[in-house]
């Protein structure tokens, strides 16, 4: 992606659209996600230059290339790694993870918990689809048991992976779920996952409409979601939104299962902490090369 210049404030949703052509297919899902970081991205009141997507690889993960944010569409489940990185060189960046299911939970797994325990400053979305998209329909780690996929012709033998609880169970300090078929609810919960000062996690469910089952397109979902506010749910109850969480694939809660009330300090804050407090104790360059001279 081109460098951007300064561009004045206040910004509009118009100085987040670029003119690449978006090529996901009509009526996918991912639309609605983009829509709104583009329209929620001009009313933060941070300059241009200041906004980091990053993405990984699939379908979903061509979002960075759809605003003028800098960014880019990086490596096959790498987006948190590098986020962090960015995170950490640059605190006043505001950075965007987003990617699908198979990226963030099957290659990219294993990145998780360590981007959550860290308790970077990122706010990740992830556009669950349950299935590989890009490639043409596979099995993807949240694929329902049962799913007869261009991988698994006589159904998936295989539970799917549970974002939700693995996130709460990591100890995530924000974590929602949306979905197209409620775009004010989306909006609310990806404006306030940027807001919570930490590691932020926004499942959302985001049809396929091409390769995707019927049970996950909207009108199933406009039917079936149920809203946590609706249900008196108290967010800041981390016990009871895992029970909630439990629900996944089954029911459709929509809206913040938990909000940390406390938010911990972040990484970033306690390593720049550490920086200035061993700052006085840093030996002189020479003295620190010495010990590998030659005796
Ligand atoms: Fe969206 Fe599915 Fe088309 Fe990919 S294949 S762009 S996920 S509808
Ligand atoms: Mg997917």
């Amino acid at each position: 992606m081109s460098r951007q210049s300064e561009t004045p404030l206040p910004l509009s949703r118009k100085d987040f659209e670029t003119d690449q052509e978006v090529r996901w297919c009509p009526g996918c899902g991912d639309f609605a996600i983009l829509s709104q970081v583009q329209k929620l991205l001009p009313t933060l009141g941070i300059p241009r230059e200041n906004f980091v997507v990053i993405s990984g690889i699939g379908c979903s993960s061509r979002i960075p290339g759809y605003t003028t944010a800098y960014g880019f569409n990086s490596v096959h489940g790498r987006a948190l790694p590098i986020a962090q990185g960015i995170k950490l060189a640059h605190p006043e960046l505001l950075v965007l993870v987003a990617g699908g299911d198979g990226d963030g939970f099957s290659i990219g797994g294993g990145h998780v918990p360590h981007a959550i325990r860290r308790n970077v400053d990122l706010t990740y979305i992830l556009m669950d689809n349950q299935i590989y998209g890009l490639t043409k329909g596979q099995l993807s780690p949240t694929s329902p048991r049962g799913s007869k996929t261009a991988s698994t012709a006589h159904g998936s033998l295989e539970d799917p992976v549970n974002p939700l609880l693995y996130v709460l169970g990591y100890g995530a300090g924000y974590v929602a779920q949306g979905t197209p078929a409620d775009m004010a609810g989306l909006a609310e919960i990806i404006e306030e996952g940027i807001r919570y000062p930490g590691f932020a996690f926004i499942n959302v469910q985001s049809p396929c409409v091409t390769f995707g089952e019927e049970e996950q397109q909207l009108s199933v979902q406009k039917q079936k979601m149920q809203k946590l506010k609706d249900l008196g749910h108290d967010r800041s109850d981390r016990l009871r939104a895992m029970a909630l969480a439990q629900e996944y694939g089954i029911k459709l809660y929509t809206g913040v299962f938990y909000r940390n009330p406390d938010p911990p300090m972040t990484y970033e804050a306690a390593w720049r902490d550490l920086q200035k407090n061993l700052a006085g104790q840093a030996k002189p360059a020479g003295e620190i090369l010495s010990q590998f001279q030659p005796s």
